[in-house]
């Protein structure tokens, strides 16, 4: 894609645990972009081939200087850019698809906390990536307590402090770089959008509702566990960046590949939509 649209500016943000690249792909202006981000969790791999074929119909539309679902790609990109992070947590994603033979220096560790790695969600060493920003951390080790969850484990556990590993420090130091104007972290399943964390920036919601008019998705309120430590709840909390949560699909995780194309063309006019906001 790189190679087809050469003005699509790839930066690795950060590397995982076993040394994959952290990938931001940005079209237009690069100061305060709106912000997607995918893959947190691992079974939720699907939201990866979402972000690629929206940064694919961006890049097209921005070339031909093309509107897009009534969204004129080239002018607003200009002002205000896209930046694309297709893959937050790439040895999660590998290990719940591949097994722990994937991650081969946490292998030991990862066999140690489950034998079957079918439903992981965390990083390569048992932590849970959107358990691990500094948002209310106090509140998810007491919910973590109250789970029964007291070490590294396949999904929920949010580490000893937050910004305890290399994939959320590469989101961190780019969103203190770049200041997005906005942001939405796609996570599956529900097709639910969460928007609210403490005070929340009116933005947020006007974000939320929009996403939610131009999809069939609807705009809920967060169950304690999903409360805190998110990569959402730091921008809205420490940034004040309008910020929401989406949890894309409809069924169990992981999603069927075969749900790819169907419920891409139930989001892409929100996502497009979403630039403007
Ligand atoms: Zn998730």
């Amino acid at each position: 894609m790189c190679e087809k649209f050469s003005f699509i500016r790839r930066d690795v943000i950060g590397r995982s645990l076993c040394g994959r690249e952290i990938t931001a792909l940005t079209i237009g202006n690069r100061r305060s972009p709106v912000l997607y981000a995918a893959a947190f969790h691992g079974m939720e791999w699907l939201n990866t081939l979402f972000m690629l074929s929206f940064a694919e119909e961006c890049a097209e539309a921005f070339r031909d200087k093309a509107s897009a679902d009534g969204v004129n790609i080239f002018d607003l990109l200009q002002r205000r850019g896209v930046t694309i992070i297709p893959c937050v947590n790439p040895d999660g994603v590998e290990i719940s698809l591949h097994g722990s033979g994937s991650c081969p220096r946490y292998k030991e560790q990862i066999d140690a906390i489950t034998g079957d790695t079918s439903s992981w969600q965390a990083n390569a060493r048992g932590i849970d990536l959107n358990h691990n920003f500094n948002a209310r951390f106090g509140g998810v080790k007491a919910h973590e307590r109250e789970l029964g969850i007291n070490s590294p484990s396949p999904s929920r556990y949010g580490g000893k402090k937050p910004f305890s590993e290399p994939e959320t420090i590469a989101l961190r130091n780019f969103c203190i770089g770049y200041r997005p104007s906005s942001a939405i972290a796609f996570h599956s399943q529900g097709r639910e959008i969460y928007c609210t964390f403490g005070d929340t920036p009116e933005r947020a919601f006007v974000l939320a509702n929009t996403f939610a008019v131009c999809s069939d998705y609807r705009v809920a309120l967060p169950e304690l566990a999903a409360t805190g430590g998110g990569f959402k709840d730091w921008l809205i909390g420490y940034l004040r960046t309008p910020a929401i949560t989406v949890e894309t699909g409809l069924g169990k995780n992981p999603l069927p590949l075969g749900d790819y194309i169907p419920e891409y063309r139930r989001i892409r006019r929100a996502l497009f939509r979403c630039l403007s906001v």
